[in-house]
């Protein structure tokens, strides 16, 4: 149990990898935020940002979680860069969090892909 007496599934693959149960190419790691390289990529640069409490999707985010979504937000441009996408704005990036099935979340724990690099791309 983290000292943060974070809520995690047991059931729950992104929990698993968070505990490290579940082998993953970790990108960041802090108390409260996790990320790791996606394992099926559609860009030259595909990870998974995630925290480490588990909220199902962006439908269980309220404005208690506001702070922590402000941190995940805050590092998504520096973690882009040292990953490899090209500065902004020739370069950048796609941020996305698919959310319950009509919008294609397919692990049903909260995570904002952060995809970029050079095009054409596999998907996306
Ligand atoms: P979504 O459709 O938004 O729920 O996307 C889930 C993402 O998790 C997909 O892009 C998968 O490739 C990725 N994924 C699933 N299992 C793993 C894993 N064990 N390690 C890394 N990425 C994974
Ligand atoms: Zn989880």
């Amino acid at each position: 149990m983290s000292a943060l007496n974070l809520y995690h599934d047991p059931d729950c693959i992104f929990c698993k990898i968070i505990a490290k149960k579940i082998p993953s190419r970790v990108v960041y790691e802090d108390e409260e935020i996790f990320a790791f390289h996606d394992i099926n990529p559609w860009a030259p640069v595909h990870f998974l940002l995630i925290p480490k409490m588990h909220l199902s999707s962006m439908a269980q985010v309220g404005t208690e979680h506001g702070a922590l979504l402000g941190r995940m937000m805050a590092l998504v441009p520096k973690l882009a860069l040292e990953q490899g996408c090209n500065p902004y704005p020739e370069g950048g990036y796609r941020l996305v969090s698919n959310t319950g099935r009509e919008g294609g979340q397919e692990v049903q724990h909260l995570h904002f892909h952060v995809m970029g690099g050079p095009r054409p791309w596999l998907r996306g």
